[in-house]
């Protein structure tokens, strides 16, 4: 399949089945943001849990935050972000329309109506969103929607560290909406004005950062394989001198081989101490660290992995999207698409499928049901033929099926049917749980 092919049926995958939906639909849509539909919702959150299951319950070094979106506007002049958070923006003379001046292709010719050095020259644009705070619109009621979660962070190192009595190395958690005035959003969820990031900030004594540094780029880079995204698709890549922020000693991205080539998934950055000396400057604070076992006192150290839900969500369709040509059952064959997604983000985890509509298998569809519901995320399909209920149930990634039918009644026993393999099993409704759960988990 040709890749544009595949963005686009991955698009009209999202639209159809109800996971991502373009924003204001009826009011002729909203450029640059995404709702995420019944299923799309179960997605990204399962994308989120295993984030958060990753890096705060199975560890017992990093600890979990929730902060405001809305922050005191100090914050942003401290972390450089008035000054600096800008993209340098140019127009086309001629057609009018804007872009980064740092992805414009090589050419010189307008990506949009092809005119050669039609370009203004370069100005920055600052890429936070401004609004006021309280009734009055005036300079002393601007305040700002957070272009990233990790301030938030870095302002309640001190509240998290005293609460926890947690020593560094450690860190701190969060994943939340972050907002961009991008100039040119585009390729569907990759990059939007509205999204949400999963970033943790891992605070290290600064003799330890280097090593730390390079734990993070494999630990991050080992969670998305572990999820299913194969090693082809994936890669860690340095950052040259010239490309690091003007805070960050060393930085690499996690990328993913999107259909238009490789981008960025995820940024793994050593930080310094940049961000708590800025804090402490600016707020007057001291945000050093007391370190009693040595008695020394110092500015930890910062190693921040920072990736987008939005984006791993969209990396995770990708890779697990196919389309191959199966048995019909009648000698023949026929296409399937398929979501390969790992069991742990798949939407639904199981179909429970009564074969006919009849009486007589429904109140032990409704059984099994009320069986499964309360420990997984289930459907119950009713409509249209068992064949197609399976497709359905494929096109979303649902590992397992669950059908029921009239020799249930007889045997008690249910037939399942894997994703992947498409095999089926006779097992008891006695212990079915337990032999999903197994399933779903190895
Ligand atoms: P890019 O170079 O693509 O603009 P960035 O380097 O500015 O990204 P970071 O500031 O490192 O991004 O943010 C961390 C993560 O947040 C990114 O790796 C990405 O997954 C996500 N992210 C950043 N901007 C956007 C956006 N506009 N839309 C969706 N996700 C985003």
């Amino acid at each position: 399949m040709a890749k544009n092919d595949q963005m686009e049926r991955v698009v009209n995958l999202a639209k159809r089945r109800g996971l991502v939906f373009p924003s204001s639909e009826i009011y002729g849509g909203f450029r640059s943001t995404w709702d995420y539909g019944p299923l799309g919702v179960l997605l990204k959150r399962n994308v989120k849990d295993a984030w958060w299951r990753s890096m705060v319950q199975l560890r017992d070094d990093i600890v979990g935050l929730d902060s405001a979106i809305l922050m005191a506007p100090k914050v942003w002049e401290a972390s450089g972000h008035v000054a600096t958070f800008t993209d340098p923006l140019v127009d086309c003379r001629n057609c009018k329309e804007r872009f980064r001046a740092d992805q414009l292709p090589e050419s010189g010719a307008c990506p949009n109506c092809g005119m050669k050095d039609s370009f203004t020259e370069a100005r920055n644009f600052n890429l936070m969103f401004k609004t006021y705070v309280g009734p009055v619109e005036d300079d002393a009621s601007v305040a700002y929607l957070r272009p990233e979660t990790a301030q938030g962070i870095f302002v309640n190192f001190q509240n998290a560290q005293t609460t926890t009595r947690k020593k560094p190395p450690f860190g701190i958690a969060q994943i939340g909406k972050s907002f961009r005035n991008e100039i040119t959003p585009g390729n569907f969820v990759f990059r939007t004005r509205e999204f949400e990031q999963m970033e943790m900030e891992y605070f290290v004594p600064p003799e330890d950062s280097a090593r730390w540094y390079e734990y993070w780029c494999q630990e991050r880079y080992r969670w998305y394989t572990d999820l299913g995204i194969p090693e082809e698709q994936l890669r860690l890549r340095p950052h040259a001198t010239e490309e690091l922020s003007h805070y960050s000693t060393e930085t690499s991205d996690v990328e993913f081989m999107y259909p238009w080539g490789w981008g960025e998934l995820e940024g793994i950055a050593n930080r310094g101490d940049y961000d708590l000396s800025q804090h402490s400057k600016f707020s007057g604070q001291d945000l050093s660290y007391y370190d009693q076992e040595h008695d020394r006192r110092y500015l930890p150290h910062v190693i921040e992995p920072a990736a987008g839900a939005d984006r791993a969500t969209l990396a995770f369709l990708l890779s697990a999207y196919e389309e191959e040509d199966v048995d019909n059952g009648k000698g023949g064959t026929e296409q399937r698409t398929v979501l390969r997604l790992h069991p742990s983000l798949a939407p639904i985890k199981v179909a429970v499928l009564p074969l006919s509509k009849k009486e007589t298998l429904m109140p032990v569809a409704d059984e099994i049901a009320a069986l499964l519901r309360p420990e997984l995320m289930i459907d119950v399909d009713v409509a249209g033929s068992i064949g197609r209920r399976y497709r359905r149930q494929d096109e979303v990634g649902t590992p397992l099926c669950v059908t029921v039918d009239f020799d249930t009644l007889d045997d008690r026993a249910v037939t399942i049917r894997d994703r992947d393999s498409m095999s089926q099993e006779r097992v008891p409704i006695d212990g079915l749980l337990g032999e999903l759960r197994d399933r779903l988990n190895s």
